[in-house]
């Protein structure tokens, strides 16, 4: 993969975590942020190469199916998946915490 291409997909990445509102969705922490998939995902990411990893999580945020998880909640076991109606609860609040420039 070229230089550019990996720059692109890192600030793409960035961009994401901002755009899905900066922190974990159980926790608030926003230390090491994964992208993560509340409702599963038929797809394997270790497949894909960083860019076309990027570009598909992005589909995935345009269509609400991806959300972000702390490292710490990531690998809880404890953690289940979010049921539809509350990943839409914390993605609205996230939205609506965004400052209001
Ligand atoms: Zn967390």
């Amino acid at each position: 993969m070229g230089k550019r291409q990996k720059e692109w997909a890192r600030r793409a990445k960035d961009q994401l975590i901002v755009d899905l509102g900066g922190a974990c969705v159980l926790c608030g922490s926003d230390v090491e942020l994964h992208i993560d998939h509340p409702f599963g995902r038929d797809w394997q990411p270790r497949k894909l190469e960083f860019s076309h990893r990027i570009s598909r999580y992005r589909q995935e945020y345009k269509m609400g199916l991806v959300c972000l998880l702390c490292a710490e909640c990531n690998e809880d076991p404890e953690n289940k998946p979010l049921s539809r109606e509350e990943y839409e609860t914390q993605r609205k609040q996230a939205q609506e915490s965004e400052a209001p420039y």
